[in-house]
């Protein structure tokens, strides 16, 4: 099966039906990076900036993460790459950062992280917006935001970035040709108000590893809890139906880079859903285009449209049947 896998690299992701599908990879190292050429992905589509503050023993400079931003950029060409801002903090506590020791994070993942401390540390997030713009001189430059709560949390965030773009501009410092901002949508929350964000999106990514937490209010790393909650349940694929449809009318790609798109099964799900765009790790592009391009899209979406409707007791298995009757 590897082999077979191996083999679909120079293929693209075409369902049977004719939808080609963007298929990229999740990276957060330079050494990740060599995942495109041995896949044959079509680009980034989530680069954890975090992890170079993960692995360093002391705060990364500016200068450092520039660095690794050119790096990543040269090796990905033209694919393009989606840098999301730091998610650092609740339980990626950094031991040289100062953190807010008076108040214990009981509940870290719903704590203080990610931009809500990227925007109260305004010095690291200027220092990584600089870092990304200069990296980016020339090309174009994809910034998302991690776990936006309120439409408010983007516009500041946007606009830090924008300071930091006029500040690089009057030194008459070469930018990148074109900014395009994204959010992720892994707080629950923001699809209640998504029609007051979607138009100030050049894209939107849908995080389905702390979705699902949030959403099912189970901690993503408990182990009692991880095989309760089922991504393939009625709850996950309305949820982001509901997402997928305003979208597309405001014409806002919509990506999926949780470990979600990284299963076939849930992945035809998505596709079932609208989604034509996944993010995932590099060894599941293989198996991922491999049903991609089994599968009749069109007729599964009826499918799952009745599925979704009239719920049947193990949506799983139902799904599973249909793959298996279909040559999936
Ligand atoms: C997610 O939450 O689905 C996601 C992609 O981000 P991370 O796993 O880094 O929290
Ligand atoms: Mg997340």
């Amino acid at each position: 099966r590897r082999a077979a896998f191996a083999a679909l690299k120079n293929v693209p992701p075409v369902t049977k039906d004719g939808t080609r599908i963007t298929l990229m990879v999740n990276a957060g190292l330079r050494d990740d990076v060599a995942a495109l050429d041995l896949t044959g992905a079509d680009g980034i589509g989530l680069f954890r900036t975090e992890f170079q503050f993960l692995v360093s023993a002391t705060l990364p400079q500016r200068e450092r993460q520039q660095r690794l931003y050119r790096d990543v950029l040269d090796a990905a060409g033209d694919r393009p790459v989606v840098f999301r801002t730091v998610d650092i903090g609740g339980d990626k506590a950094l031991p040289y950062l100062d953190h807010d020791d008076e108040h214990l994070e009981e509940n870290p993942a719903m704590g203080w992280r990610a931009l809500r401390l990227a925007l109260e540390r305004e010095g690291l997030m200027k220092a990584q917006a600089r870092a990304l713009l200069e990296a980016a001189a020339g090309r174009t430059l994809n910034v998302m935001f991690p776990m936006v709560s309120e439409p408010w949390e983007f516009d500041q965030a946007r606009a830090l970035f924008e300071a930091q773009r006029k500040w690089i501009a009057a030194r008459g410092r070469k930018l990148p040709h074109e900014v395009r901002y994204g959010a992720m949508l892994e707080v629950p929350a923001l699809a209640e108000v998504l029609d007051l964000l979607l138009p100030k999106l050049q894209f939107l990514s849908i995080g389905t590893n702390d979705l699902t937490q949030f959403l099912f209010a189970a901690d993503r790393a408990h182990p009692k809890l991880a095989l309760r909650y089922d991504w393939l349940s009625p709850s996950i694929l309305r949820f982001v139906r509901r997402v997928v449809e305003p979208a597309r009318a405001a014409a806002v790609p919509v990506a999926v880079c949780g470990e979600m798109g990284g299963r076939p099964l849930e992945a035809m799900a998505l596709l079932g859903l609208g989604i034509d765009r996944l993010s995932i790790t590099p060894a599941a592009v293989g198996p991922v285009k491999a049903m991609i391009r089994s599968l009749d899209l069109a007729a599964f979406r009826a499918h799952l449209n009745a599925c979704l409707q009239h719920p049947p007791t193990n949506l799983r298995a139902s799904l599973e049947d249909w793959a298996t009757a279909h040559g999936v």
